[in-house]
């Protein structure tokens, strides 16, 4: 595995790769590092389907709000890269902020309409950022496919709607949420946590594991995300964010029941002490037993 910070090095690598395998796909996974088993399952899907896998490892300070921690994001390089080679990776691409933005940017991709709730709504400029760094690595790497988690399921419907729009030429493979055994979602902000906060962070997973239930008794959305917002605020160092039901991917208010052939979203965002983590489940109309 080799780990280049220029964009030059990075683009000549994997032009020598297409130079001499002409079939093969070039996957990239983009993360912000701190290396997880949600990030390496990621890179390894990667792997299983394509020829070369990239891995970039930056922490985009446009995607992060005044007063967030883009300053403390957890960092460790060498792990990282340890982590990416036993994943299976081929390359890191580890830029430094000024190889990314030398100048101040002057163009950004502002994706609309799906970024209104949630995250767009909870964290403003956020997926201008997300968008725009994005867009420029698939400028960049030019991969076939590139995998992204549906532990951030905004993200996945904010970058498939771009790469729709802009007619990108690159499959966005959603990959599934990976857990601890308890439940917690894996997230490089869960180092924040002290032990209290940990076990109280439960209540993300076992909220959204009773959504279900709440659907099949034939609770309307509202008053499913209402259920959620009650689970939430029982718990002592929980601060509600938000807690909705929206539809997927497009991520609208739904109008009646869940129906056959269409998906809801049950999404969290629960802050504890200054650390924010965030969670879902997807529903299908064909899976909830009181609408089928
Ligand atoms: P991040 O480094 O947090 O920006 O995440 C980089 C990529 O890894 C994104 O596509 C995330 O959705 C994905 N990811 C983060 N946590 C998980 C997880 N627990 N399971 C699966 N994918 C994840």
């Amino acid at each position: 595995m080799r780990v280049v910070t220029k964009i030059s090095e990075l683009r000549d690598e994997i032009q020598t790769f297409r130079s001499t395998h002409s079939d093969a796909k070039v996957g990239l996974v983009p993360t912000m590092g701190f290396l997880h088993e949600g990030h390496a399952s990621l890179i390894r899907r990667s792997v299983t389907e394509c020829g070369l896998t990239v891995v970039s490892i930056f922490v985009n300070p446009l995607q992060f709000g005044p007063g967030e921690d883009f300053e403390r994001y957890p960092r460790d390089a060498e792990r990282d890269t340890a982590l990416a080679e036993a994943a299976g990776a081929n390359l890191v691409f580890m830029p430094a902020v000024a190889e990314m933005y030398p100048r101040p940017l002057a163009t950004r991709v502002l994706v609309s309409g799906v970024t209104d709730r949630l995250c767009g709504a909870s964290r403003p400029g956020h997926f201008d950022g997300v968008g725009t760094v994005v867009s420029k690595l698939f400028h960049i790497a030019m991969p076939d496919r590139a995998y992204f988690g549906m532990k951030d399921a905004q993200q996945v419907a904010v970058i498939t709607t771009m790469v729709q729009d802009l007619d990108m030429p690159v499959e966005i493979v959603p990959c599934e949420t990976v857990r601890e055994p308890d439940g917690l979602a894996l997230s490089s902000r869960n180092v924040y946590l002290n032990e209290e906060e940990r076990v109280q962070a439960l209540a993300l997973s076992r909220t959204l594991s009773r959504v279900k239930g709440w659907l099949d008794d034939g609770l309307s959305a509202q008053e499913t995300a209402e259920r959620m917002r009650q689970q939430i605020n029982d718990v002592p160092l929980a601060e509600l964010d938000y807690a909705e039901i929206l539809t997927f991917p497009e991520l609208t208010v739904p109008e009646g029941q869940l129906t056959s052939g269409t998906r809801w979203i049950a999404a969290l965002a629960v802050r504890f002490g200054r650390t924010r983590l965030i969670d879902n489940r997807i529903f299908s109309g064909d899976e909830v037993s009181a609408h089928v």
